[in-house]
């Protein structure tokens, strides 16, 4: 067991070094300069200069450092056998430890990934059109990626469908036109059905295909979802995102991105037309914990935000006066300087336009859940978080669950008996 998983490590890497040459394809697709001063050359210089034996030499060292020794025995074996000893020779290979398939398995995945790397800009799916996915795919159409698209709600596809892109039923035909796919779902229980439901992405999977889900979701399903998706050869990388809706229209998002490391560069280069930061934080489900922790302080700080703002304005404080001198303080944080909770703070923020748009609610309520439930796993004290869920929890049961969660000061006035 431990040493299958260490060889489709191996094999993965075969596809990191095909897709090393993607963003530098990319850069000049996009017509970006490519560092001319640099010593060294760009990657796709590089790897035109080699050929095939080359490229496939390269690959064998680079398998040479991952492989159990009688493995890569068993490859080499196979690479200098003279044809005529074959018959001999491969029925022993059993009898030294070495599947058949084991052997196999590198040449068979050089060809198949490096077809998938080589067309950078094939088609990408994207799946859950929402607040977030909308503005994410458009910056993916502005890179000159043609998408496959689909969403339960067949009205968040229409935009897409009069710009030309291809609209489909469902995520299982998402898979079967496109092998690098982005999922953009509100909860664990829709990349759940997304994924492995009837109709779901697994069902029609292409080998070799890198699958990178970007909702907020639980840690543990993110790992669930990469185990069924490797039983079926492909990748799957949690990538959840922080930043709101402001930043996917801005292509500012910052990725947190879990998953096996030799995959990120792949993913870098899809992340990268939709993020300004693609952070890699290690093993999957490790992009969802970094974006949990982030979200839990993001609630409370909120939450402190809006009761300071509240506070001040009923000493007698002006709001713009109040956030000002906050901004300048140790107060300070990104609740108060760049999405300020009180109505005529800040412009271009949801509190300006009746708490419409942006992060809602429900959403943040379930964010916290997901805080409780790993905080419960790892049992960690988060006092605060557990307080900040309770309170985004009853502001759902009381209405608030469609307005983005800085709706917090607003519920906090009207709540005149606490
Ligand atoms: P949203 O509800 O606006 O959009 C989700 C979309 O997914 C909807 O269009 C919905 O129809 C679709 N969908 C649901 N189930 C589906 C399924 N099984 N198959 C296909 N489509 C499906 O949500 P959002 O605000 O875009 O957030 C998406 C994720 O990003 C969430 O996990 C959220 O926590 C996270 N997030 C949101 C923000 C934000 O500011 N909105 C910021 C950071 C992270």
């Amino acid at each position: 067991m431990a040493s299958s998983l260490r060889f489709r490590g191996a094999a993965s890497g075969l596809r990191y070094w095909s897709r090393r040459q993607r963003p530098a394809a990319a850069s000049l697709a996009a017509g970006k300069d490519l560092a001319p001063s640099s010593p060294v050359p760009p990657p796709a210089a590089r790897f035109s200069r080699l050929t095939s034996e080359e490229i496939f030499s390269r690959e064998a060292l680079r398998l040479g450092r991952c492989l159990k020794p009688n493995i890569l025995a068993g490859v080499k074996a196979w690479r200098l056998l003279p044809l005529p000893l074959a018959p001999l020779v491969l029925p022993s290979l059993p009898l030294l430890g070495i599947q058949m398939d084991d052997v196999q398995r590198p040449f068979r995945d050089l060809g198949r990934v490096c077809s998938r790397s080589m067309a950078s800009k094939t088609p990408v799916g994207f799946i859950g059109l929402g607040n977030m996915g909308n503005p994410m795919a458009k910056n993916l159409m502005k890179h000159g990626y043609p998408l496959i698209i689909y969403d339960v709600f067949p009205d968040a596809c229409k935009e897409f469908q009069d710009a030309g892109e291809q609209v489909v039923s469902s995520p299982a035909d998402v898979a079967e036109k496109a092998d690098r796919i982005i999922t953009m779902l509100p909860t664990s229980i829709n990349a759940i059905e997304a994924y492995s439901g009837a109709n779901g992405i697994l069902k029609k999977v292409k080998k070799g295909s890198l699958l990178i889900d970007s909702s907020t979701i639980d840690p543990a399903i993110s790992k669930e979802l990469a185990k069924e998706a490797e039983k079926m050869g492909a990748v799957f990388m949690d990538a959840p995102v922080s930043g709101g809706v402001g930043a996917a229209r801005s292509g500012n998002l910052t990725f947190m991105v879990g998953g096996v490391e030799d995959e990120f560069a792949a993913a870098q280069e899809l992340l990268g037309c939709m993020g300004s930061n693609v952070v890699y934080c290690g093993a999957v489900g490790t992009g969802q914990a970094a974006k949990i922790c982030n979200n839990m302080l993001l609630a409370i700080s909120m939450i402190g935000t809006a009761e300071t703002m509240n506070l001040g304005i009923r000493l007698g404080l002006d709001p713009k006066l109040l956030a000002k001198i906050l901004n300048m303080s140790s107060g300070r944080c990104w609740s108060s300087d760049s999405y300020n909770p009180v109505p005529g703070v800040m412009d271009g923020v949801p509190s300006a336009n009746n708490y419409q748009g942006g992060f809602g609610t429900t959403l943040m309520a379930k964010d916290l859940g997901l805080a409780q439930d790993s905080a419960t796993s790892t049992k960690s004290p988060i006092l605060l978080g557990s307080q900040a869920h309770q309170i985004y929890r009853m502001m759902c049961a009381k209405g608030y669950s469609k307005k983005d969660f800085s709706s917090v000061f607003q519920f906090l006035r009207e709540e005149e008996t606490f």
